[in-house]
Formats: structure tokens, sequence, C-alpha cells
């Protein structure tokens, strides 16, 4: 299996960059790789607030405030889809928006160990402050988001980011490729191919 993180504050691309990837997911060094499953945590936490459930209810009032939901209902949710993928069968996953936290960290490692894999990549998107905010207020013109409409809720959700992100890092320190996350989609996209098949990121 060829496990990755995509790793990036709010605004810096995950989702764009993870869809992306599983499109053209063959890379050189890892031969089984063209199937890879996208496995987004907002995605799978927005489609339980529209259920309405008790933990949809807890999801919406985290998600309002720019805060994260407990590590046990994110770490539940990652585990559900990886079972209904049939775990170790499938050729890997693109993790985005998971982990956020150490105890997430952790977390994925058992759940990968659990079917004898790893996490082999984390790509960490680099975009400065400034234009994660210009990103997710122009986003939020358009999409169905909430908070993506709130000048103060995108801060704290960035604040939010900021305060796990060291342990995050060094947890993975070792397998962490840095990409500049600035410019378009397209150019980001590039450079990721670019580390994942051993070239030059710059
Ligand atoms: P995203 O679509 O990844 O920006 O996530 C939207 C919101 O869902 C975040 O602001 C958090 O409130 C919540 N969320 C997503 N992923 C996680 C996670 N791994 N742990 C805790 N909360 C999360």
């Amino acid at each position: 299996m060829l496990n990755i993180i995509i790793l990036g504050a709010p605004g810096s691309g995950k989702g764009t960059q993870a869809k992306k990837l599983i499109a053209n997911s063959e890379f050189k060094q890892y031969p089984s790789s063209s199937g890879l499953i996208h496995i987004s945590t907002g995605d799978l936490l927005r489609e339980e607030m529209d259920k309405n459930t008790e933990l949809g209810v807890h999801i919406t009032d985290a998600m309002n405030k720019g805060e994260y939901v407990s590590d046990a209902h994110a770490s539940q949710l990652v585990m559900n889809k990886t079972h209904e993928y049939g775990g170790y069968r499938v050729d890997g996953f693109v993790f985005d928006g998971f982990p956020r936290t150490l105890p997430q960290c952790l977390f994925l490692d058992r759940l990968l160990a659990s079917f004898q894999a790893e996490v082999n990549v984390v790509i960490n998107l680099d975009v400065d402050n400034l234009t994660l905010i210009e990103r997710l207020l122009e986003r939020g013109k358009t999409s169905a988001r909430p908070e993506d409409k709130n000048k103060k809720i995108i801060i704290q959700r960035i604040k939010t980011y900021y305060e796990d992100i060291e342990s995050i890092h060094k947890y993975w320190s070792d397998i962490i490729i840095d990409i500049n996350g600035n410019g378009t989609p397209e150019e980001v996209n590039q450079r990721i191919i670019n580390a994942l098949s051993g070239e030059s990121t710059k």
C-alpha cells in the first residue's frame, strides 16, 4: 500500500491536491499506486452533519466555532471508511484533513498497522496566512460552507491548526516533504508529483 497524508492549514489546498493526486497516482517508486482512495474528514463530518444526529449537532457546533471535533469522533469516521473500502485490499489512501492532532497520528499508525501498512509520505502544503485568508474568503463567496464566510471564524480555524501542528511535524519528521502551496493548483500538483517521483521540488 501507498498511504499519503496531506497536511496544511485551512485553505492550503489539501482537498484540491488530494483529488488531483488520486486522478494521477502512478508513481515510479510505488508500483501499485494507481488506485488510491481519498479520505477527507471534513467531507465525512459534513455528511454526518447533514444527518442531524447527536454527533451531527456536536460537529456543527465545533465547526461553527472554528474548533476541532473530538479525536474519538474523527478517528472513528476514518476507521469506518477504511474498513468500508476493504482496508488492506486497496492500493492505499490519501488522507486529507486527518490527522490533525497527535492522538490522531497515533491512531492512524495503529489503524494502518492493522492492515500491515504504514504512512509512507506526508506532504506539507506551505501557504502564508494572508493567502490562506484570501482564499477562504473567496471560497466563501461560492461554497455552501458557512465557516468560510466569516473572517473571525477563518482566523480561529487557522489558529486552531497551528496549536497542534508542531507536534505533528515532529511526529512525521522522517517522512515529511514540504511543498510550496502557493500558485495555481496545477503548479502545486506538479511540485507534489516531482517530489513523489524523487525529483527536485523547487
Ligand atoms: P476541513 O474541510 O478539512 O477544513 O474540515 C472542516 C472542519 O471539520 C474543521 O474546521 C474541523 O472543525 C472539522 N475537522 C475536520 N477534520 C478533523 C479532524 N481530523 N479532527 C477534528 N476535527 C476535524
